[in-house]
């Protein structure tokens, strides 16, 4: 059976529900499988004429073996079906033209890529507590910045055995990132603003997952703090379906023959997405380059030009801000892989990168990522460019993080000349990001008197989309968190949210 072990060593030998049930392994290191399956012709075949749901069937069964089929497909069932994405095809591949494909994953409910895994995770994590028999309430705490935050209340909610609290900058979300969260519904959730930044309200989550103390108290109560963001092996592996499902999107299509490789390019911030499309690669689908689209914060395109990761450099908010990361944790698993599983050299490098910012692979292992991955960045002013000249040349409208792909794969072909078909992966709705949208289209367009919700009629009208449906609702949805509190309050919030004594 498939088991999982810590890219550092310390934990071997878990099942999948256990290391779902876990999060992070005890020596701080990520879940990884220890042997990566392989996908045979005949799967590959049977997945051209299967819809997404079956598509994910096939892949999570390989990499869940100790769930049941029945379960998977009560997961899946739940998270992809019953009307909650916005098309039948759940993750739709567009052909643009030119070679250009783009894998749309931006039709879950909050019409952000978090849906793919955050729709699935909360119920693999909810069987997973059944079959590891923990009966404690697992309760997430999620600092957000905005999306993830709305992507984490969404798949949470009214999920058994699990509570979600989420902590967002007051005044410090877009406006439709705010009616989002503060209209959520739910049995189980709960959504508070913080007087303070986003590091702020991550400080003092983190804080709270330190306090040994108030952990202890909550355990005797019935509780277990667990965090939703990307290293739990639960939010990567619903990625790495549609990797598969854009390739026999493509068969299907006739746009590639069946064995034939393509290329995909990432735009790429913590560098789940792409180790989703890396781990697909690996296992045997056709994929020719993981071309890796970053922004100014361009610490990956540095690492795989050079071997040598350096967070010791500027930090800069950018129009595509899902990729303003500096640290990108997924990062590891790919390291434990590359080496062939060397988890006391991924250990040293990680404690290197903790002590003094910087690690470096060596050219052995640099020439191994070169072969596979190919990596270029894009600055505001020539995403904003993309972003018009998509709109003009093809009539297709990209968000920012879209366009920094679309941007990165024009430059790819022109220094490769390579032919293949490139598939860009696009990570968010252009309605998500409709004042960095309508500000590339029309030119000096003054869009500071308008609200956002006729912002995203401008879009609609400028890309011929219908406005997203929960967006639209936005305006008249009731309004059900209203709770504000200081930075030092958190824990205090935490404790009356859960009832807990002091
Ligand atoms: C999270 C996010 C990314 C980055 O994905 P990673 O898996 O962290 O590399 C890119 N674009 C959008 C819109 C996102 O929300």
């Amino acid at each position: 059976m498939l088991m999982y072990v810590s890219t550092r060593g310390g934990t071997a030998g878990l099942s999948a529900a256990e290391a779902i049930q876990a999060g992070i392994a005890k020596d701080g290191g990520l879940f990884v499988p220890k042997d990566l399956p392989q996908i045979s012709c005949e799967i590959l075949q049977d997945l051209i004429h299967a819809n997404y749901q079956e598509r994910a069937l096939k892949i999570l069964q390989v990499f869940l073996p100790d769930y049941s089929q029945a379960e998977l497909i009560d997961c899946i069932q739940t998270a992809y079906g019953g009307g909650k994405f916005d098309c039948q095809e759940v993750a739709p591949l567009v052909a643009v033209g030119d070679g250009k494909y783009v894998l749309e994953l931006w039709h879950g409910p909050t019409s952000a890529f978090k849906d793919m895994a955050l729709q699935l995770l909360p119920r693999l994590l909810s069987k997973a507590l059944t079959k590891t028999r923990v009966s404690n309430h697992i309760v997430i705490l999620v600092a957000t910045s905005g999306d993830t935050g709305k992507a984490a209340l969404e798949g949470f909610k009214d999920v058994p055995q699990t509570r979600i609290i989420v902590f967002y900058p007051y005044q410090g979300v877009s406006e439709i990132q705010r009616l989002q969260m503060v209209s959520q519904k739910g049995n189980n959730v709960s959504v508070v603003a913080v007087k303070g930044n986003f590091d702020d309200a991550q400080t003092g989550v983190k804080s709270i997952f330190n306090q040994s103390a108030f952990n202890a108290e909550l355990d005797r109560q019935g509780y277990q703090l667990s965090s939703a963001n990307s290293i739990n092996w639960g939010r990567l592996v619903p990625q790495i379906v549609y990797y598969f499902s854009a390739y026999a999107d493509m068969v299907q299509g006739g746009y590639q023959t069946m064995g034939q490789p393509v290329n995909f390019v990432v735009p790429t911030g913590n560098f789940g997405n792409i180790l989703a499309g890396y781990y697909a690669k690996r296992m045997g689908l056709p994929i020719h380059r993981l071309i890796c689209a970053s922004n100014s914060n361009n610490v990956l395109t540095d690492f795989l030009h050079t071997g040598v990761y350096d967070r010791r450099r500027d930090f800069f908010k950018t129009i595509s801000p899902s990729m303003d990361i500096l640290i990108s944790s997924n990062l590891e698993r790919l390291l434990y892989h590359i080496t062939e599983q060397n988890a006391k050299q991924v250990a040293e490098w990680m404690e290197q990168l903790m002590k003094t910012g910087t690690f470096s692979i060596g050219s052995r292992y640099s020439s191994v990522l070169s072969g596979i991955f190919w990596a270029d960045w894009v600055s505001d002013s020539q995403t904003m460019e993309t972003i018009k000249e998509t709109h003009e040349t093809y009539g297709y409208v990209v968000d920012p993080h879209t366009a920094v792909a679309w941007r990165v794969h024009d430059r790819y072909k022109q220094q490769t000349e390579d032919k293949l078909p490139g598939i860009i992966v696009s990570t968010a709705s252009p309605f998500k990001f409709n004042s960095s949208v309508l500000q590339s289209i029309q030119d000096a367009a003054d869009l500071s008197e308008q609200n956002e919700i006729s912002l995203l009629q401008a879009v609609s009208r400028v890309s011929g989309l219908k406005v997203p449906k929960a967006l639209a609702e936005l305006e008249h949805a009731p309004i059900r968190h209203r709770t504000v509190c200081a930075k030092e309050e958190m824990e205090a919030v935490v404790r009356k949210i859960l009832a807990v004594k002091e």
